[in-house]
């Protein structure tokens, strides 16, 4: 299980420095999670005010 980042997603970082496992990292005119290194804690989800993480 890990949390995708959907094409919502509006590049503003917020989510980045929140998580846990640094498993976020800007990516092509959005962010990326690494599924290897998340933890599905959802923290990233709580911080994005679009709501683009979503749990897989
Ligand atoms: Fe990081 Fe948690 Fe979001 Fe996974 S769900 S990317 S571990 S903040
Ligand atoms: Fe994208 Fe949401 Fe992360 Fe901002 S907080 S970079 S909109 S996923």
């Amino acid at each position: 299980m890990a949390y995708i980042i959907s094409d919502d997603c509006i590049g503003c970082g917020a989510c980045e420095g929140e998580c846990p496992v640094s498993a976020i990292s800007e990516g092509d005119g959005k962010y990326v999670i690494n599924a290897d290194e998340c933890l599905d804690c959802g923290a990233c989800a709580g911080v994005c005010p679009v709501g683009a993480p979503q749990a897989e």
